[in-house]
């Protein structure tokens, strides 16, 4: 199998800003992976947190030669045989995942909705992201977020009441809350307490990853649901967070494509556990491969790609907040050209 990458800088409309960092760009990769004169795409968006770097993922796809891979064998299997060269880099066995799925979705001519299984009629609608910022600012992003229903606050800071005052003097519109690891028990119990009188959907992340304990005695006091994110990377982590989250945050270059993102929506299931499917900031590629297993999920928060200002790809497209999956085969995402929407 042949392929190919490229690098691409997203650049952001606002600075996003979260409790532990403050970004104006981020570098992603593009893969693109051709068999029989068919070409699948997929990304790479790594990300900080997870310990991945740009700079890495590079090196590592200098090393990586796909020639071996028998396209005759099943998805699994090129997968498992494709990952083994990815270094543990989530998001670029994400990117590889996702190419191969879009390939092999356009030629079979089936979408991967259906390939999944998912009904396209039954997506979720997505919130969208409200970085930390001063307050004036927060007050024209909520504005300016005004054809979505549902936002999501980054809070985590020492304005965290003064910001959800701030969106409540403009809006009544659903909000749920992500902490980022931003608070300790004390304060986590105190801010679900203050939340759910506010309309607060949910709580995400609010104590640190490594503290497990403390998230358990939190979720038997809290009034508001709790959602895991960096404490739930990929399947393996589910049965550890079962009893300290309500929910996990499936996210595809956390637990490395598509094929993983299933095995955790059905273990998910299995131990009565909410699922959200999120991202990082990303472009039209990665955010439709994920949206294209939305209507097996409860909640999106799929908006990386409404976040920036010069995505080369359209894919997903939002109408009030509802994804709108395109009906193409494979991912269905196309380079986006001047003559196509902006
Ligand atoms: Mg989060």
């Amino acid at each position: 199998m042949d392929f190919q990458y490229s690098t691409y800088r997203i650049q952001l409309r606002h600075p996003f800003t979260i409790s532990r960092s403050s970004k104006n760009f981020y570098d992603i990769v593009f893969i693109y992976l051709t068999d029989k004169g068919v070409t699948g795409v997929g990304e790479a968006a790594p990300s900080d947190r997870y310990n991945e770097k740009f700079n890495q993922i590079l090196r590592t796809l200098q090393s990586i030669s796909l020639d071996d891979i028998d396209e005759s064998d099943p998805l699994e299997k090129q997968l498992d045989r494709i990952f083994e060269r990815c270094q543990g880099y989530r998001s670029l066995m994400a990117a590889f995942d996702m190419a191969l799925h879009d390939l092999r979705g356009k030629q079979n001519s089936t979408p991967l909705y259906d390939y999944f299984g998912a009904n396209p009629d039954q997506t979720p609608v997505t919130s969208f992201t409200i970085g930390i910022d001063k307050l004036e600012v927060i007050q024209e992003k909520v504005e300016e977020a005004a054809d979505f229903p549902i936002l999501k606050i980054k809070l985590g800071t020492q304005d965290d009441k003064a910001i959800i005052n701030t969106i409540r003097n403009v809006t009544d519109k659903k909000i749920r809350v992500d902490a980022n690891e931003g608070w300790n028990l004390d304060e986590a119990l105190r801010m679900c307490e203050w939340l759910e009188k506010k309309n607060v959907e949910f709580v995400e992340q609010p104590l640190p990853a490594s503290n497990i304990e403390d998230s358990e005695k939190l979720k038997e006091q809290s009034p508001l649901k709790l959602i895991a994110d960096e404490n739930c990377m990929n399947s393996t982590d589910i049965p550890k967070i079962r009893n300290a989250f309500d929910g996990i945050n499936i996210k595809l270059m956390k637990c490395g494509g598509l094929f993983e993102a299933l095995k955790m929506i059905r273990l998910a299931r299995e131990n009565d556990l909410e699922i959200m499917l999120g991202c990082m900031v990303e472009s039209s590629v990665a955010i439709t491969a994920a949206a294209h297993l939305s209507p097996l999920v409860d909640y999106a928060d799929l908006d990386g790609n409404v976040l920036i200002k010069n995505d080369p790809y359209i894919g997903v497209r939002l109408k009030e907040g509802k994804l709108l999956l395109p009906i193409e085969p494979g991912l269905g995402v196309q380079i986006r050209t001047k003559n196509k929407e902006s």
